[in-house]
């Protein structure tokens, strides 16, 4: 599994579900970037940039 998509020890779960910032639909997850995101958006989110590390 590719480091940038491993968040079992950066990601964070919310209390409340936030919006997130690829689809606009709730979510509990926060990236390792501080932003709420679904990991499925995010791993879509970097399979566009090609696996980009940021
Ligand atoms: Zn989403």
């Amino acid at each position: 599994m590719p480091a940038i998509l491993d968040w079992r020890h950066t990601a964070d779960v919310a209390d409340t579900p936030r919006r997130c910032v690829l689809c606009g639909k709730p979510a509990l997850v926060i990236s390792p970037r501080g932003k709420p995101v679904h990991k499925t958006c995010a791993e879509a989110w970097h399979a566009r940039r090609g696996g980009e590390a940021r």
